[in-house]
């Protein structure tokens, strides 16, 4: 009996398993019909200086070389053009919180991050994720994950004022009593855009310290040092602050709008910040890349390397001088091709 039982029941899987494949190679084929008028196409840009775009192209082609090859073709090309590659890429996913250096945590998410500085006078938080609900579920247990206390949250930087930067913002601040940190314009950005587009609803953080271009800001054994750099939103923030990596001691540039400019106004502001930023960086000798998205700084790549790193190998997010230079430079370029993609000029 029992052997006739499993025959039955090894048929019925059988007949179970040709219509779950009947079922499937229907599905395959309705989403085959599907049909080509639906399908994305690249954006298109009915204004642009074809010449201007292919020579600013080229440039930026240049600077980058091989080792800043996917920087190049990610904002050069595949994000102006074929946005529905990003959204593939750049989707809210979980990942590993990842400790970067001595001092410095990812504790993000795979589409926005958020990083936890570690000082002697608590945690400087760069970015709150994209809702109360992330910075409760994602932000918090990554802290703990680490090693730190979400309670020592001492001030929150808020790169520029989209939703996916503040959305965590105001939790943290009630929770734990941080201090919140944008320039004026984006305080002003994130009140009055409360409720539009994806984010409505979403409440800003209450309005507290507003920071000034050239700011310096001193947390207890470390410095950090804010600069204004309009482009990717009006009062977009970017701050200097030291790290160690195994004791060596680096400094991070994280310019707070790698997205940048969206429309004339914000491209043409954006290359003047580039240049400024290429010179406040240079000068202060930035050799480490950090920025406020995994796509814009290969975040769930070297996160990966640094779990999987082994002594004497180093550390995927130290560029050195020249290369940081010469990131920004592409970015700066490419904010040129889409310019003049959009018919504008400098
Ligand atoms: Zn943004």
């Amino acid at each position: 009996m029992a052997s006739k039982h499993t025959r039955i029941g090894a048929k019925l899987i059988t007949v179970a398993g040709i219509g779950a494949l009947a079922l499937m190679a229907s599905a395959q084929e309705a989403t085959r019909r599907q049909p080509v008028s639906a399908y994305p196409t690249p954006t298109e840009f009915p204004n642009q200086d074809l010449a201007a775009v292919n020579k600013y192209l080229a440039e930026a082609r240049r600077i980058a070389g091989d080792e800043l090859f996917p920087d190049f073709i990610h904002r050069c090309i595949i994000s102006p053009r074929y946005p529905v590659r990003v959204r593939g890429i750049q989707f809210d996913g979980l990942v590993e919180p990842t400790k970067l250096f001595d001092q410095l945590y990812s504790v993000g998410q795979n589409a926005v991050s958020s990083h936890a500085l570690v000082t002697s006078a608590g945690i400087v938080l760069f970015d709150t994720l994209n809702s109360p609900e992330e910075a409760e579920k994602i932000i918090v247990p990554n802290l703990r994950r680490v090693g730190l206390d979400p309670k020592n949250i001492k001030y929150i930087v808020v790169t520029h004022g989209h939703g996916d930067h503040y959305g965590g913002a105001r939790y943290l601040q009630q929770t734990y009593g941080a201090r919140v940190l944008s320039s004026a314009i984006d305080w002003d950005m994130m009140a009055s855009e409360k409720g539009n587009g994806p984010f409505a609803g979403l409440e800003p953080p209450k309005r507290d310290m507003v920071i000034e271009d050239g700011q310096a800001l001193v947390v207890g054994d470390t410095t950090l040092r804010f600069y204004t750099t309009p482009g990717h939103t009006p009062g977009t923030l970017s701050t200097i602050f030291p790290v160690t990596d195994k004791g060596q001691p680096h400094l991070v540039g994280l310019h707070g709008g790698t997205g940048g400019g969206r429309d004339i106004p914000g491209l043409q502001a954006g290359i003047k910040s580039y240049v400024r930023w290429r010179e406040i960086t240079s000068k202060a000798g930035v050799d480490v890349l950090v920025a406020n998205h995994p796509l814009h700084d290969r975040g769930i790549e070297n996160n990966e390397l640094l779990r999987a790193r082994i002594p004497g190998q180093a550390n995927p997010y130290i560029l050195g001088r020249d290369r940081y230079q010469k990131y920004m430079q592409v970015m700066e370029t490419c904010s040129r091709v889409h310019l003049a993609r959009l018919g504008g000029k400098e």
